[in-house]
């Protein structure tokens, strides 16, 4: 296939090249052939979601490494430029790697986070790495430092088992990576088949992949050699009387248009698994109302379910996908007002932050004593402590605020009401961080 490459992306060529030696960058020929317009790029908005883009960096990093390669750097001298330039972001955002990790017997459980009391998070070795690679993911660490302890992955079937056996209280288990879908479909089964054939998992209601493959690689279902395979065992799920769910990340509608996704869609859709759809709000890529009011009445027609939309991870290059949450709040406002109800499922814009999931519900005024102050109106749809769930709390209004971080309390409140009771709990010695009771004798240290 011939590609016509607009001569703007041609010009700054070197910058490209320059930032894809820090950040991941891979992408396979569906996402080149079929989702880029290349005559958009550099402003395209698949381009701009899958090749690392110059402005990730700081103005002088970029520089740094352009000067190194403009001298003909050796390798050496290359990876430590570029390490030292890793090194200075973030990629574990809202403290992830120490908390959230359940115990048994004292030891932390390898690759599982258990931060909702209904539902746990598991990581599989095999699905650490994405069929493409988004800019603004804020798990590289995962895909640069396969082996090292900035990896969360497991492939210890039975430990998994014994932990969903333990915690009563879990209905749900998902899946997640990286993309558990770039597994082979009999790696995935081993999983699936174990859990299945315990008997003592019956409460465990719902599994759930997390997974990007119908965006970027749809013939993971249509023509894959293990794609009947892999269908198969979403039906052995659904056979088993449990819910099977595929979060799908869809961050622009032309990801929902081929005739490979649409049918991809229909063959998972006829396992009885059903597809619910999140992605986060990326500035430059789907900061506009009209994008997401599009992407949900498509999804919705493709029988999917619109489910969340993220504010971007305080994390990485945020300066440079980073959507104020007033702006963010008024595309939501704006895109869930002009669909129908059946497309109102979706929760957002909503923070994944390390007391739980926030969502902004509204921006108002409201008057006090001293006068009228304008407030966001927030609300926990997760929390660490299933008490705060749906709890509403205010923020004094701050237009550019991106992140919890930026807010304040309104109303001359100290603090939020939620801040007291986390920091006890997350500075209790031995704590992973949660305030439920995880049922089980195998959790040793909550
Ligand atoms: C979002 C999320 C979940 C799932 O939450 P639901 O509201 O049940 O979809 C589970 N664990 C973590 C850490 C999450 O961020
Ligand atoms: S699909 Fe998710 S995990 Fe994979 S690169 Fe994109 S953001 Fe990261």
């Amino acid at each position: 296939m011939e590609i016509a490459i607009s001569p703007h992306l041609l010009a700054s060529a070197n910058d490209y090249v320059a930032a894809a030696a820090v950040f991941p960058m891979r992408a396979n020929n569906y996402v080149i052939e079929e989702l880029i317009d290349w005559s958009r790029a550099p402003d395209d908005p698949i381009f701009r979601l899958v090749f690392p883009q110059p402005d990730m960096l700081q103005h002088d990093q970029l520089q740094v490494i352009k000067n190194a390669m403009d001298r003909d750097s050796s390798r050496i001298e290359m990876r430590d430029i570029v390490e030292g330039i890793r090194n200075l972001l973030n990629p574990h955002p809202a403290n992830q790697k120490q908390e959230n990790v359940p115990h048994v017997n004292g030891q932390p459980v390898e690759g599982m986070q258990h931060k909702y009391r209904e539902t746990c998070l598991f990581f599989p070795t095999e699905g650490q790495y994405c069929h493409s690679y988004c800019t603004y993911c804020f798990r590289w660490a995962q895909f640069t430092a396969v082996g090292s302890d900035q990896q969360f992955q497991s492939k210890d079937v039975q430990q998994l088992v014994d932990y969903i056996k333990e915690n009563r209280d879990l209905t749900d288990i998902l899946f997640t990576g990286g993309d558990p879908m770039v597994m082979h479909a009999h790696q995935f089964s081993r999983y699936i088949d174990a859990i299945l054939a315990d008997p003592g998992t019956e409460h465990l209601g719902t599994i759930r992949i997390g997974s990007k493959s119908l965006s970027y690689w749809p013939y993971r279902y249509v023509t894959d050699p293990d794609s009947q395979e892999m269908l198969g065992v979403f039906e052995k799920i659904v056979k088993s009387g449990r819910h099977l769910s595929i979060m799908a990340h869809f961050s622009h509608p032309v990801e929902l248009a081929s005739p490979a996704v649409q049918e991809a869609m229909r063959r998972i859709r006829n396992t009885g698994a059903n597809i619910r759809c999140q992605a986060p709000l990326i500035r430059g890529v789907n900061d506009q109302a009209s994008i997401w009011a599009e992407m949900w009445r498509k999804q919705t027609r493709l029988g999917a379910i619109p489910y969340y939309m993220f504010v971007e991870r305080d994390t990485g290059a945020k300066h440079h996908f980073e959507v104020p949450l007033a702006r963010a709040y008024e595309i939501y406002k704006e895109a869930v007002s002009s669909v129908a109800g059946t497309a109102r499922t979706v929760q957002g814009p909503s923070m994944s932050a390390s007391p739980g999931k926030i969502q902004v519900v509204g921006i108002t005024t409201v008057p006090t004593a001293s006068g009228p102050e304008k407030v966001f109106v927030l609300r926990f749809l997760q929390a660490r402590n299933p008490a705060w769930t749906k709890e509403v709390f205010f923020a004094k209004f701050d237009e550019n605020a991106s992140w919890l971080s930026d807010l304040k309390p309104a109303f001359g409140e100290k603090e939020f009401f939620y801040e007291s009771q986390y920091r006890e709990l997350v500075q209790r010695p031995g704590s992973s961080g949660q305030l439920f009771p995880l049922t089980g004798s195998m959790v040793a240290r909550v």
